[in-house]
């Protein structure tokens, strides 16, 4: 079954006509092509339409209309909301669902002044089925990871004394796209005392010895950006340094041997935060274990203290913990791993022992 297909068994199944997308991400989801500007309609009999503009309508019929989409360009210029609603009289839709997530409000007031049919939320139905993830994407994300863990490696020895994070953040990137990214913003990149900051920038600041360097950073294949995180020491490391980050560790592991289909969030995140409240560093972790990721780098499901919805087969999940201490250092290990059919598999393959550079 493919994308329309499988979101037209959607809309059967929340009894709509028809599904109108116009946030990027899922316009992206549902025809395979990326960037778009204009509306994706989906409605219950299987049939796609795509309106677009001059800019777009070329490369988007390419893609699309061998999925089965009919590509519009609307007479004059852009599609507007004067264009969906001719589409709906037209075709007789009374039904129409909306993206309530992603639609501002001045956009749905919009269509619902102009629309001469009800409109019906779309909730979580579609992210639910953006959950479970196809072979394809996972193929893009181990593409997107090799690309990254390859820059890494390639920059480990340029991370020493005397460095600045911001010019080792700009090669980092400038290496993944030369082996092939689509291209993303500068992967956070953080050290010494800045390393307790989780979402610390990087900046023209210097790597000092005794300094932990954490990078967390993803590539993109297909609009799918990996997501790993490492931490090294530079020149030499405390033992109390040496104790966190062994704590880190092994929460990992604990985090990614509870994940399993069925598991609640919040069960996967218990696993690994016990583990750093029984070293005493309970107070030090404060977001969530990881996220599940795909054309969003941040998707459900999440396993965190609060998310109590569960991992369904295909998922995939980051398993992320930190312990981070304010003023003096931070450490953050991330894995993505999924639960492919024959097993849980890790999709991540950089080495994550203790490892002191410079
Ligand atoms: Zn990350
Ligand atoms: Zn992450």
């Amino acid at each position: 079954m493919n994308r329309l297909q499988k979101i037209a068994q959607l809309v059967r199944s929340m009894d709509l006509d028809a599904l109108l997308l116009t946030h990027e991400e899922n316009m992206q989801y549902a025809t395979l092509f990326p960037h778009l500007e204009g509306m994706v309609l989906v409605l219950r009999s299987g049939e796609g339409v795509c309106f677009t503009d001059s800019r777009y309508i070329e490369n988007a019929t390419l893609v699309m209309a061998p999925q089965g989409y009919r590509v519009i360009e609307p007479a004059g210029s852009y599609p507007t909301v004067g264009t969906i609603r001719d589409f709906v009289a037209e075709a007789g839709i009374r039904t129409l669902g909306y993206e309530d997530e992603k639609m501002t409000v001045a956009q749905f007031e919009a269509y619902r002044a102009a629309l001469p049919c009800e409109m019906a939320p779309l909730g979580g139905a579609l992210s639910r089925l953006r959950q479970v993830k196809e072979d394809r994407e996972i193929e893009w994300l181990r593409r997107a990871q090799a690309i990254a863990e390859k820059a890494l490696s390639d920059l480990l020895p340029d991370i020493r004394p005397g460095a600045y994070e911001d010019e080792l953040a700009a090669k980092l990137t400038y290496l993944m796209n030369l082996g092939g990214s689509e291209g993303a913003g500068l992967p956070i990149f953080v050290s010494g005392k800045k390393s307790s900051m989780p979402h610390g920038r990087p900046s023209h600041k210097a790597i000092e010895p005794g300094d932990f360097v954490t990078i967390d950073m993803g590539a993109v294949v297909n609009g799918y950006m990996s997501d790993m995180t490492r931490t090294f020491a530079v020149g030499h490391a405390t033992d109390e340094m040496r104790a966190v980050y062994a704590t880190v560790l092994e929460a990992q592991a604990a985090g990614l041997a509870a994940f399993a289909e069925g598991m609640r969030g919040c069960d996967v995140d218990k696993a690994a935060r016990d583990v750093i409240e029984a070293a005493g560093y309970g107070a030090y972790f404060g977001h969530g274990l990881g996220h599940s990721l795909g054309l969003n780098i941040h998707e459900d499901p999440r396993a965190s203290r609060t998310y109590t919805g569960t991992f369904p087969a295909r998922s995939i999940v980051t398993i992320e913990p930190g312990i981070y201490l304010p003023g003096r250092f931070g450490v953050r290990i991330e894995d993505m791993v999924w639960l492919a059919p024959d097993g849980k598999e890790n999709l991540t393959h950089f080495p994550k022992e203790l490892t002191v550079l410079g």
